[in-house]
């Protein structure tokens, strides 16, 4: 089994790469664009269980290992030359010739994601929605707005773990009722305490949640959400000029994370409805989850890390819907911002809701 393989061009040899305005990999040296299903066969190989692979592979395809620094080490096929990157690295580009190269042991056997949503945004928008970002912030620090930095920005996909379950929710709410009466001399007013339950079935669909320790979560979770209707089967030819990571969060480990989410958002989904009352408190809420299932997919991500002050400033835009964050300098406060606006399945909840009382 090869252990980086380069999407080369039929005609000219030249390296090819996926090109997000036509959904194509399209050779820059000679313009030629091929589907992505003309090269299924190279993916092939992903099926292959560890055991069949060449024994003289390590089990994740790398040509060398170091596990004190967690660094691993790869020769380019093109030029020779040495490329190194961290122990999740499953997709890059050679740094001494600039040929895009995809790690295959990262990708197969039970490491074979499922999906992949392909990039739709190129570095041109990436670059302009940053540009934007920083338009008129005048007490920014330089090194933000240098252009070479800003050239800097770069693609990558990003492991995602999507959630599909079912849920049994059973909550009560406190809550009051006031009526106003009166009579010859008084006006009164009546508060009747009430205890209000509610009960029922509710199915979701890909919540995501990311599966990158080196991500953050927070900021994975202020760019969604993900169109998951446009995710592909997986191949590898989509990464062919992008970086990639594969997971390095099992999908056992980010359940919680995305059943806290499911929770939160019945809840106030469940409590939303509730009309007539004054004073809806959260009683008690149990949540019984069944038909669990963990799809695992890479997202697109164009992410420009800066460090100032000894300080570690992102701007991350989703790189197939354009949403983005970034967290500035004089800009404190955006990241949480976004993060308690987002509500990234909102839109998901109020379709299960209605079906959640008429089911
Ligand atoms: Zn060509
Ligand atoms: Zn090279």
């Amino acid at each position: 089994m090869a252990q980086l393989h380069e999407y080369e061009c039929p005609k000219c040899g030249g390296a090819l790469e996926f090109n997000s305005a036509i959904q194509k990999l399209k050779c820059p040296y000679c313009d030629s664009e091929y589907e992505i299903s003309e090269f299924e066969a190279v993916d092939s190989a992903l099926d292959q269980t560890e055991n069949e692979q060449d024994s003289v592979d390590h089990a994740d395809g790398a040509d060398s290992e170091d596990s004190a620094s967690g660094l691993v080490s790869y020769v380019c096929k093109s030029c020779g030359g040495e490329i190194v990157g961290d122990s999740t690295l499953a997709s890059s580009a050679c740094p001494f010739c600039g040929n895009p190269v995809v790690m295959m042991g990262q990708l197969s056997g039970s490491l074979k994601p499922d999906y992949i949503i392909p990039f739709k945004l190129d570095k041109k928008a990436a670059k302009e929605a940053l540009k934007k970002h920083l338009e008129g912030k005048k007490l920014l620090p330089k090194v933000f707005k240098n252009e070479n930095h800003i050239d800097e920005i770069k693609g990558l996909y990003v492991p995602f773990w999507f959630f599909d379950t079912d849920v049994y929710a059973d909550i009560v709410f406190k809550a009051d009722k006031t009526s106003l009466r009166e009579d010859n001399e008084n006006s009164y007013r009546d508060v009747a305490h009430y205890s209000l339950s509610r009960k029922g079935n509710m199915s979701f669909e890909n919540v995501p949640v990311d599966a990158s320790q080196a991500m953050d979560d927070a900021l994975m979770e202020s760019i969604e959400p993900y169109d998951f209707a446009d995710a592909k089967k997986f191949s590898t030819a989509y990464l062919a000029g992008y970086a990639a990571d594969k997971f390095d969060i099992e999908s056992s480990s980010c359940l919680p994370r995305a059943k806290d989410r499911i929770s939160l958002s019945v809840a106030g989904a469940v409590k939303n409805s509730i009309t007539g009352y004054e004073n809806v408190t959260l009683e008690n809420a149990d949540f019984e989850y069944s038909d669990t299932f963990a799809k695992y997919a890479l997202c697109p991500v164009w992410l420009l890390n800066t460090s100032w002050n000894n300080e570690k400033f992102t701007f991350a835009m989703n790189g197939q819907t354009g949403r983005f964050v970034g967290n500035l300098p004089v800009d404190k406060g955006a990241l949480k911002k976004y993060f308690f606006t987002v509500a990234g399945i909102s839109a998901l909840i109020v379709y299960l809701f209605i079906n959640f009382f008429l089911g």
